[in-house]
C-alpha cells in the first residue's frame, strides 16, 4: 500500500461528504489504521497514536473509529471476543481466525462470491455483503505447539 497522499483523501473526501471537520487527530487515528495492514482493535489503534499524540484519549479513538466506520472508512469486525477490531480493507473478502491467538486473515475466493444468500439468511432483513469467517489455528500457532511437544 503506498503511503498517505491518495489514503488522505479517502479521508478528506469523506469527511467534506459528510460535512465533518479534518482534524489533526482524524488524520493521526486514520494513519494508524492504514500503518496497521489488518484489524486492529482499538487499544492497538490508541497505544500507536499516543505515541505521536500523547495528549489524544482513548475515547477519543473510540470516537473517531465509530465516525470512520459510519463513513463506510473501515468495518467493524464482528468476532466471537470481547475486542472489538476495525477491518481497514473495505473491499469484499473473507477471514480465516484463528482460535488460539485470534489474529485475523483475509482472503477472497472466486468461489464463494457467486454463492446466493440463504433464504433463510434473508427472512431476518436487508442483505448487505457476504462473509465467510473460517476459524482454525493459524501457521505460526501450528508451529508453536509442534516446538512444544519436541
Ligand atoms: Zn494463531
Ligand atoms: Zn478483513
Amino acid at each position: 500500500m503506498d503511503t498517505s497522499g491518495s489514503e488522505l483523501s479517502v479521508l478528506s473526501a469523506a469527511l467534506k461528504g459528510a460535512g465533518i471537520r479534518m482534524t489533526h487527530q482524524r488524520i493521526e487515528v486514520f494513519s494508524e489504521l492504514q500503518a496497521s495492514h489488518g484489524h486492529p482493535s482499538v487499544t492497538e489503534i490508541y497505544e500507536g497514536v499516543r505515541k505521536r499524540l500523547p495528549s489524544i484519549s482513548p475515547d477519543t479513538v473510540y470516537r473517531t473509529l465509530r465516525l470512520f466506520s459510519e463513513l463506510g472508512l473501515i468495518i467493524p469486525h464482528s468476532s466471537t471476543s470481547s475486542v472489538t477490531r476495525f477491518d481497514v480493507n473495505v473491499h469484499e473478502h473473507h477471514h480465516f481466525v484463528c482460535t488460539r491467538c485470534s489474529r485475523i486473515f483475509d482472503f477472497t475466493s472466486s468461489s464463494i462470491d457467486p454463492l446466493e444468500v440463504p433464504r433463510e439468511a434473508e427472512s431476518f432483513g436487508e442483505v448487505q455483503g457476504v462473509q465467510l469467517e473460517v476459524r482454525g489455528i493459524c501457521r505460526d500457532c501450528l508451529r508453536r505447539e509442534r516446538t512444544q511437544e519436541e
